[in-house]
């Protein structure tokens, strides 16, 4: 093997039994001879009950920063208000878009019933529902922002396209729900068929996540690349690991443009920290994609065929163990050492992993230089009230006799997006948050006009909760109709 540039990388021991399955992976790292040097950095529940509430110290940043690669075990997030995501904190701060998950089942060495399933869920990682933009905006309602760029959707989508390239992968599909969230998901699945022009040696397909998902649980096998919003990706990546034999199998890669995480899928699992009964694998295979980042890929391929032959060979941890498939339990320890032993040797029933030279994709993303921005237009407002009195009508009495004087007019009340004036239903249910669509007389809306409004609605005794500006991209409409609205 030629001489490899020793890698400085970053390694937390995370909580649970996350120190047990660190200790054990990095001693195969070790073993198979992975040029690496470790910068040890603490996170996770000592930190957070230490009163900081990201769970993470400046310091450990600036150790992050400097040798962008991290390996990370699980950590505990305490329960109760207050504590951040640290995961969620991290991935945000690194840029960390595209979290790659490989998962497959290993039978008949490890029980499943889809024995041929071996599928990647590529999900971006920024964006959707995961900013955390959650306000209570009247007593009863609650709100949660979807966030959806382009740029974020051109990224991963791009990521995707040149990983099932890189990794010989002939399809890929695009999960979303976007009969229902036409603009956000259906700004993903668009981006999506543009980027995939440049793809056409790869199948693509789309499917509504709904049926998308049970789909997949029934028959993994029709699946090969999965490409999918951060929230779906969250739930669909964790069906696919667990019903390929386990959780504690799924290793993760969560890739920016200069830092990169690894990591299992599973948590810190506290029922069993100490027991050292723990599976390293998630870990090690999260470590293993690490190896193929930093251009080891040699190595990592050794460890990954002396890991395939070990769950070959029937060595199992705990929660694996099955009587009739398994030939010894062991525990952590145990585990690695078996690992070890078969450092150089070849799976006989799994086809051997090859990484040869590879590395993990470096893309840059870069807005074409050719773009220019459509032009926006305001044409109308939607203002958002906490008002009690249930009726409609009254509403749009009140709203009419305040902005009568205004160049714009009240054109439709919504309550929870299902429109109740004009010509509303009496049975459709309201609660006290209504969003009241005024619409500009002529092309277009000073904004003033809007500052004006809601001055008036003030003066009015109407308490506006916020605005939405409603404006046209070139000849697109930029907003949804209201449900019922023609
Ligand atoms: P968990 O994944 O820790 O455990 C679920 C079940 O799987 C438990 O029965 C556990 O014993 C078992 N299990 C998990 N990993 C295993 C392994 N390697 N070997 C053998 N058995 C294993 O999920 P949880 O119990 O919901 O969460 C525990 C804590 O982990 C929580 O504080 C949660 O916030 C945290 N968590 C952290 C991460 C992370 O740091 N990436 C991810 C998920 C959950």
């Amino acid at each position: 093997m030629p001489a490899m540039e020793e890698k400085r990388i970053t390694v937390a021991y995370g909580d649970g039994i996350g120190p047990e399955i660190m200790s054990a992976t990095l001693e195969i790292l070790d073993a198979a001879g992975a040029q690496i040097a470790t910068d040890v950095i603490e996170i996770g529940e000592q930190v957070y009950r230490s009163g900081n509430s990201a769970g993470i110290a400046e310091e450990s940043w600036q150790t992050l920063l400097q040798n962008g690669v991290f390996l990370k075990a699980p950590i505990t997030t305490p329960q109760g208000g207050g504590y951040k995501s640290l995961n969620v904190t991290i991935r945000k701060t690194l840029g960390l878009y595209a979290n790659i998950r490989p998962c497959r089942s290993y039978a008949p060495f490890v029980r499943t019933k889809h024995p041929e399933m071996d599928l990647v869920v590529i999900r971006e990682n920024e964006e959707d529902l995961y900013g955390g933009i959650e306000h209570r905006q009247t007593d009863e309602v609650y709100q949660c922002l979807k966030l959806i760029s382009r740029p974020g959707c051109e990224r991963i989508a791009r990521y995707c396209f040149e990983f099932a390239r890189q990794a010989g992968r002939k399809k890929v599909t695009c999960f979303t729900k976007d009969n229902i969230m036409k603009m956000t998901d259906g700004l993903f699945r668009q981006v999506f068929s543009e980027v995939g022009r440049d793809y056409p040696d790869i199948e693509q397909e789309h499917w509504i996540i709904d049926i998308g998902a049970a789909k997949l649980a029934d028959t993994p096998e029709a699946f090969d690349v999965i490409l999918v919003p951060n929230l779906y990706g969250d739930i669909v990546s964790d069906i696919a690991a667990q019903i390929g034999g386990s959780v504690g199998l799924a290793g993760s890669a969560n890739i920016g443009e200069s830092f990169a995480m690894f990591e299992a899928i599973h948590g810190s699992a506290p029922d069993i920290a100490g027991k050292g009964i723990a599976n390293p694998s998630g870990l090690l295979l999260g470590a293993i994609q690490m190896l193929v980042h930093i251009g080891q890929g040699k190595v990592a391929e050794k460890i990954h065929n002396g890991w395939l032959k070990t769950i070959e060979d029937g060595i199992h941890t705990g929660e694996l163990y099955q009587e009739g498939l398994s030939k010894k339990r062991v525990g952590t320890k145990e585990f690695a050492n078996a690992v070890k032993e078969r450092l150089g040797e070849s799976p006989s029933h799994f086809a051997p992993v090859q990484y040869g030279d590879s590395t993990t994709l470096d893309l840059r993303y870069e807005r074409s230089s050719s773009y220019t921005p459509p032009q926006q237009r305001l044409v109308g407002v939607d203002v958002f009230l906490a008002e009690d009195n249930r009726d409609a009508e009254s509403l749009a009495e009140r709203l009419n006799n305040a902005s009568n004087s205004l160049p714009l007019s009240l054109e439709m009340i919504t309550n929870r997006g299902t429109k109740v004036w004009p010509h509303g239903r009496p049975e459709t249910f309201c609660t006290d948050h209504w969003r009241c669509r005024f619409s500009a007389s002529k092309d277009e809306l000073e904004p003033s006009v809007i500052w004006k409004l809601l001055e008036l609605l003030h003066q009015h005794d109407l308490r506006t909760i916020k605005t939405e500006n409603l404006y046209y991209f070139g000849d697109e409409r930029g907003f949804s109709l209201g449900q019922g609205q023609k």
